[in-house]
């Protein structure tokens, strides 16, 4: 009121849009605040308004147009339940489609257990782990949910509504890096399944899809799909697929390449994990001060000497690294991390971007092929366990003996391994040179006794499916979305194309429900 310069009876409601704290003249740090108020005579208001800080606001309303005519003979069927499927069935169901959503592994509560079974023994199923199983890969994860992608449609506003109605905290649609945590996504995400079936949806678990079959047009004809639990195998008829299979469903992206699926191979990246206090972190984004903030996040970047970019990515405030894997024999690794990002230690991808031509091989899966050579590499070079060795040591590919003042704090067991000999030198040096610039940038960030943890391989996917501007891909009625089609980077992004899905489909056909 003050800023509008109003008294309390000209205002009718207000809400806060966005928050973000401003620690550029840290230790003396502010909230800042965007907030959209209802005035009486707002008009008037507006007409006389010279405060640029005062705007009038703009409604960014999403909308999901549904005036398709084509008449569907089957239900929509989408493959995979991460944010990505899981939000486009959502929105499918909510229009009245009916869709089914195929998942190949377990219901949230049923990997909860496989998860934690394979962190404790290292006994892997290779159906329900951290990338298989309900909600996809983000389920174990930080559960950030900013995004780099513009949203002038308000996709990304919807995700975040959707979100909470589903059990998210309300601030997530206002502070500036909304996150959700591990612990609430996996209530979340049963939430949205069980409105999926309240809205006419049906959800398959346990189900892989193995093959498409198309007639001699091009268009989807039938999936072939096997109950993983049972080993049974049948045929569903489809219209319509969605393929929201993540960047991990090697198996599957080497089908589609079999049926000639139009795919190209991508750049992603490749690198470690790196474990800091996070006491460390915190004192070099606020400064000394004991204000209650929450663990606090960084974004790094450099160039090496020989040019590639060095970045941090998914960093994780108060997290845990863990064990990611999901073909035995290979390993990957992660960062997740709890609602209250209470854990000691801060972690981070920190990687090295990789394009085609460090594939040392041909064709579209050069890029499955290369991740599945480091990931073959780290599970050798921790026995099984997650490698890691102190910053000093990688430095000088030497195997670690002892740790120094940092535990890490990693799900799934570690062992001492020399991390440096599981990448091609150069991509080593880069991150060792990279490294070194970020401790130039944040104080003690190359500090020795740094843990870092090998390898973070699946940053994204290693190929496109190609998709043209209706959406589908080269097979008609397969709808490629997602990040493992290529077209999202994380959390927020998926789930935003699957709305994007959602839309091109409720554009084309009509739901069953309008003709009941
Ligand atoms: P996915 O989430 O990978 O989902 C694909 C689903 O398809 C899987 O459930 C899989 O089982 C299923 N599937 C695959 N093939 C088949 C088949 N043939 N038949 C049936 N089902 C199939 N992103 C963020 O934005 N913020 C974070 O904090 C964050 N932290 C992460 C932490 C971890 C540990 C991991 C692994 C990832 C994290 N990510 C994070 C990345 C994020 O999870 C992914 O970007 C996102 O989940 C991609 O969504 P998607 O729906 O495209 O694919």
């Amino acid at each position: 009121m003050k800023t509008l310069r109003v008294k309390e009876d000209a205002l009718l409601s207000y809400q806060i849009e966005k928050q973000s704290l401003d620690a550029r003249k840290k230790p003396q740090l502010s909230y800042v605040y965007t907030v959209a108020v209802h005035l009486k005579n707002e008009k008037e208001f507006l007409k006389k308004n010279r405060n640029a800080n005062i705007q009038a606001a703009s409604e960014n309303r999403y909308h999901m147009d549904v005036s398709g005519t084509e008449a569907l003979r089957e239900r929509p069927v989408i493959v995979g339940s991460g944010p990505a499927g899981l939000f486009c069935a959502y929105m499918l169901a909510k229009a009245g489609y009916r869709p089914l959503l195929l998942e190949r592994g377990m219901p949230v509560e049923q990997r909860k257990k496989d998860v934690e079974k394979f962190w404790e023994t290292q006994s892997l199923d290779p159906e329900s782990n951290v990338q298989f199983g309900e909600g996809g890969a983000g389920t174990f994860s930080d559960g950030k949910l900013n995004t780099l992608v513009k949203d002038k449609d308000g996709r990304g506003r919807k995700v975040l509504e959707i979100f909470v109605k589903n059990g998210a905290p309300k601030d997530i649609l206002y502070v500036n890096k909304p996150h959700i945590g591990t612990d609430l996504l996996m209530s979340i995400v049963a939430n949205m399944r069980k409105e999926i079936l309240a809205s006419g949806g049906e959800v398959l678990f346990h189900t892989r899809m193995d093959r498409i079959l198309q007639n001699e047009n091009g268009t989807l004809q039938e999936l072939l799909v096997t109950d993983t639990v049972t080993g049974r195998s049948r045929h569903i008829k489809a219209d319509i697929c969605v393929l929201a299979i993540g960047h991990s469903a090697r198996d599957t992206f080497a089908m589609l390449d079999e049926e000639q699926v139009k795919m190209e191979a991508k750049s992603f990246a490749v690198g470690v994990r790196i474990e800091h206090p996070q006491k460390m972190i915190d004192l070099s984004q606020y400064g000394d001060t004991t204000l209650p903030l929450p663990a606090a996040a960084y974004k790094l970047t450099a160039s090496s000497s020989d040019g590639r970019g060095v970045y941090t990515f998914c960093m994780c405030p108060g997290g845990y690294v863990v064990n990611a894997s999901s073909e035995q024999g290979y390993l990957a690794v992660n960062g997740m991390s709890y609602h209250d990002r209470a854990g000691e230690n801060a972690n981070s991808a920190v990687v090295v971007t990789v394009s085609p031509e460090d594939f040392g091989g041909s064709g579209v899966l050069a890029g499955v092929a290369f991740q599945r050579r480091l990931e073959k590499a780290a599970f050798a070079t921790g026995g099984g366990l997650v490698p890691i060795q102190l910053f000093e040591d990688f430095c000088q590919g030497k195997i670690t003996e002892n740790l120094g003042e940092i535990t890490p704090q990693i799900k799934g067991g570690y062992a001492f391994g020399n991390v440096r000999g599981i990448f091609p030198e150069e991509i080593s040096r880069a991150l060792e040179e990279g490294i070194k610039a970020f401790g130039r940038k944040l104080p003690g960030y190359d500090r020795k006794d740094a843990v870092l943890a090998g390898v973070e391989s699946r940053t994204s996917s290693p190929v496109r499916i190609l998709r043209g501007a209706d959406m589908q891909g080269s097979i008609r009625g397969l709808y490629p979305c997602g990040e493992g089609a290529g077209y999202a980077g994380g959390i927020t992004s998926a789930a935003m194309d699957g709305l994007k899905t959602a839309e091109a489909i409720a554009r084309k056909y009509h739901p069953f429900d309008k003709e009941t």
